[in-house]
């Protein structure tokens, strides 16, 4: 007979989080990491809206878990003010986003000890950065925070150099128009050597993290697999090969 947490595994398993498979089992590894006390919040919504699904789960789940849940507004993209771009540039670029069909403003966090609600409140004011209530080593998240800053600037640059945009207003207006520029994201192959080395991580490693051998991303990357494997190998081994996967389909992509 499955034990309670084995029962819950078998029931997470069933359920839809994210379209993206590795990301759906990121999603579920940092909900078992906060009720195994391994993680002090998780949260969802950065990216997408929550699944109406996953919600009336962790309704049902929360009490019987001793979890508490939280919706607050999705914390300031504060990477945007590091990018050097004009404020109107960086405005521009946030309105855009928040149009999109994936966009979402409001973000969803469970967590077991009520001492968190500070740190999260915090984060979604902007006056502490996210890694803080999501237990990420800050190397880690000032690295993607640094990241996500070169991208939008990389993006702004561009766009300028491909429509020749010749005043900011008009860089402005194809920023709203959505023109589509392409080439590798910064922080993209760092993307691909977390999943390749740490499979069961929810967030991208910084390049210390990835280059020591015990680092705290390598640490925390052991402590999400025994807990996922001491519920299920099964499970832990269908993580491996969907990382596999995910990094072999990028090499064999690779010009
Ligand atoms: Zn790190």
């Amino acid at each position: 007979m499955p034990s309670p947490f084995q029962q819950l595994l078998l029931e997470l398993e069933s359920l839809r989080i994210s379209d993206v498979p590795l990301v759906d089992w990121h999603y579920k590894i940092s909900l078992l990491a906060v009720i195994m006390n391994e993680k002090p919040a998780s949260a969802i919504g950065f990216d997408e809206p929550t699944p109406p699904k996953y919600i009336q789960f962790l309704d049902q789940r929360a009490p019987l878990l001793r979890l508490f849940l939280k919706e607050t507004r999705r914390p300031p993209r504060d990477y945007l003010n590091e990018a050097r771009i004009s404020p109107q540039v960086a405005r521009t670029v946030a309105e855009r986003w928040d149009r999109s069909p994936k966009s979402s403003d409001c973000v969803l966090w469970i967590y077991k000890h009520s001492a968190q609600e500070d740190a999260i409140e915090g984060a979604a004011r902007g006056d502490l950065p996210v890694h803080v209530p999501l237990g990420y080593p800050a190397c880690c998240g000032n690295a993607y925070r640094a990241d996500r800053a070169a991208a939008v600037e990389e993006y702004v640059r561009k766009l300028s150099d491909s429509t020749n945009a010749r005043s900011e207003e008009e860089l402005v207006r194809h920023i709203r128009e959505s023109v589509p520029v392409s080439g590798p994201l910064p922080g993209g192959e760092r993307a691909l050597q977390t999943v390749s080395r740490f499979p069961f991580l929810p967030y991208i490693a910084c390049p210390a993290c990835l280059s020591r051998e015990r680092s705290e991303a390598a640490l925390q990357n052991a402590r999400f697999r025994q807990i996922l494997a001491a519920l299920s190998p099964l499970a832990a081994r269908k993580v491996l090969l969907l990382a596999r996967t995910v990094t072999a389909r990028r090499s064999a992509s690779d010009p």
